[in-house]
């Protein structure tokens, strides 16, 4: 891979401000998720190395957290501006690991950054406030102190941007953090580590462990009693397991999770608003984030309309490598991901669903845009979340019906509709239960705004002026004998 910047591209994890090897000298490789060529080998760190990055952050704490809040913001501000300065860089480390195309790797670096930017400028604002007392001689007061050392997992479906979203508010609190990338996606995290570095943060206040164990590591994280909080964004099943290792050292914790996103068409909605917004929702990452549009509900005066303009947008995305230009629909991460896709359609297809267009995997890690048309709600693909390019659209008549359906899933992180009737919009808005709702657009996702979700999809908020007190802790103090 050919960078303008090559020591961007770092094969080792860094842990107190130096690039290590594993203590086992084990490493593991990292593929090229288009053509599964080698891009890197990367130490592969086990619980002991986690231990080692642990205190290396419990070391830098101090310091950390007194330095003034414009301290902390101005290297923060300088980590952004290195960031946006190596976009291309970064943008063609992050689509040969994940496979995004290099437009949408682009967006994603400037996404990332925009929450450093928002948190250097959140640093400042961590208020207390001065409650009237429960006495005339009482007065009481509140100030926030960063929690501790913070530990990371995060995903590989978006390699920057989520490492952003926690490390940023983290340390915009006062907190040191060891973060664990994605096995597939590590590059990413460590050209973020090197440009941390060039940025000035001191030792230890940014570690990063790279691991093929994630068990291992994410159990140490959990378990070791100076962290004091985890924050993690990955599937449902393994943000159980985290929860349920946290419990012994009652961490604070920050989990955004899986997601079943409904996507809801009313028959007064604009028809090409809501087809591009669809198309937005859905084939973004190639259907691989949490927030995509995984069940499609179209009100049945719209139905035939919507589905024929939604079917020939669909027909026009074209699938290939990421770094082609005009390609807007990469590969799927790995086999076990095309190997779900596959089997959510063909049990669809059993049950008597019908394909409008794709429908069969491609070579490679390939899935094309697929369309499904009467899949029915008691289907795996309308249960679980399908993290790939398909969309299956359903009928519906009532609106009464259809927030029910959306509602009947474990999970609540994003859904979105289309209608123009205002009343009905807060109607629904206020009856789905989803922590974010798009409202005739499907471009939710911003620095300013709060990322999360209820039910199974998670506990917190990323972002906001709520992300910064995810990593922070309420003090109060109480004076007595004012007279
Ligand atoms: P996905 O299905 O998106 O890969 P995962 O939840 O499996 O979601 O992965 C998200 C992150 O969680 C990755 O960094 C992965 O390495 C990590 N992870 C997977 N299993 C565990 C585990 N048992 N403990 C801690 N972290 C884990």
């Amino acid at each position: 891979m050919q960078l303008n910047d090559q020591s961007l591209f770092r094969q080792q994890a860094f842990c107190n401000g130096e690039w290590i090897d594993a203590q086992s000298d084990q490493v593991f490789p990292i593929y090229n998720p288009y053509d599964q060529s080698l891009l890197a080998e990367v130490p592969d760190m086990n619980a002991q190395d986690t231990q080692v990055a642990i205190e290396a952050a419990a070391q830098a704490l101090p310091a950390w957290r007194s330095k003034s809040a414009g301290g902390r913001a101005k290297l923060l501000k300088k980590w952004y501006q290195l960031i946006r300065k190596n976009v291309d860089d970064l943008a063609l480390l992050l689509t040969s690991e994940q496979g995004k195309p290099l437009l949408e790797a682009k967006g994603e670096i400037l996404y990332g950054a925009s929450y450093v930017e928002w948190f250097a400028e959140e640093a400042r604002r961590a208020y207390g406030d001065v409650i009237p007392g429960h006495g005339r001689s009482m007065r009481i007061l509140t100030i926030k102190q960063p929690i501790g050392v913070v530990g990371a997992i995060t995903p590989w479906n978006f390699p920057n941007a989520m490492i952003t979203r926690k490390i940023a508010p983290a340390l915009a609190a006062g907190c040191t953090v060891v973060l664990k990338p994605a096995e597939a996606t590590p590059l990413s995290a460590l050209a973020l580590a090197e440009l941390a570095q060039r940025a000035g943060f001191p030792p230890g206040v940014i570690n990063i462990v790279t691991s093929n164990q994630a068990a291992e590591v994410g159990e140490e994280l959990c378990r070791n009693p100076i962290v004091r909080k985890l924050s993690f964004t990955g599937s449902t099943r393994v943000g159980k397991i985290l929860m349920r290792q946290c419990a012994d050292t009652i961490k604070k914790l920050s989990l955004e999770l899986g997601g079943n996103a409904p996507f809801i068409v009313f028959d007064d909605a604009d028809l090409d608003a809501a087809v591009a917004g669809a198309i937005g929702a859905k084939y973004r990452n190639a259907g691989q984030t949490c927030i995509c549009a995984n069940r499609i509900y179209v009100q049945a005066g719209i139905y035939d309309d919507f589905v024929a303009a939604f079917q020939k947008a669909v027909g026009q995305l074209e699938m290939g490598n990421g770094l082609d230009e005009d390609v807007v629909i990469g590969p799927l991460i790995n086999q076990a991901a095309l190997d779900k896709v596959e089997r959510l359609v063909k049990e669809a297809l059993a049950g008597g669903a019908a394909v409008l267009t794709g429908g069969e995997a491609a070579t490679g890690y390939f899935y094309p845009p697929t369309v499904l048309v009467d899949a029915k709600p008691d289907m795996a693909i309308h249960r679980e979340e399908i993290f790939g390019p398909v969309a299956p659209v359903y009928r519906f008549q009532e609106e009464v019906e259809v927030i029910e359906l959306a509602n009947a899933t474990e999970y609540g992180l994003a859904c979105y509709f289309y209608g123009r009737d205002y009343a009905r919009i807060w109607r629904v808005a206020e009856a789905l239960e989803y922590g974010m709702v798009g409202i005739n657009t499907p471009a939710i996702s911003t620095a300013a705004a709060p990322f999360g979700g209820v039910k199974e999809s998670g506990i917190g908020r990323e972002g906001s002026k709520y992300g910064l007190e995810e990593f922070m802790e309420i003090k109060y103090m109480c004076f007595g004998g004012v007279s």
